[in-house]
């Protein structure tokens, strides 16, 4: 299951939400201020560099932007 980071707003904080492939985006909330208009992180993760060859190992996930639920449409 991935673990994908959110940014909240208004704490101005970023936060990790393991995320169920069943599981609605609108579900997610800010544990800390329970807002649900979060972004994802996605810039983050691949920006870090670190896992980028841990990343590109796994056949199911989106080359370009690191998107664990699978590759890009566009
Ligand atoms: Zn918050």
């Amino acid at each position: 299951m991935p673990i994908l980071e959110f940014y909240c707003p208004n704490c101005d904080e970023v936060f990790e939400e393991l995320v169920r492939s069943s599981q609605k985006k609108s579900s997610i909330a800010c544990p800390t201020c329970k807002n649900k208009q979060v972004s994802r992180q996605v810039s983050v993760f691949s920006a870090r560099g670190a896992s980028a060859e841990k990343a590109a190992s796994v056949p199911s996930a989106c080359g370009r932007c690191g998107d664990p639920n699978g590759p890009c449409a566009s």
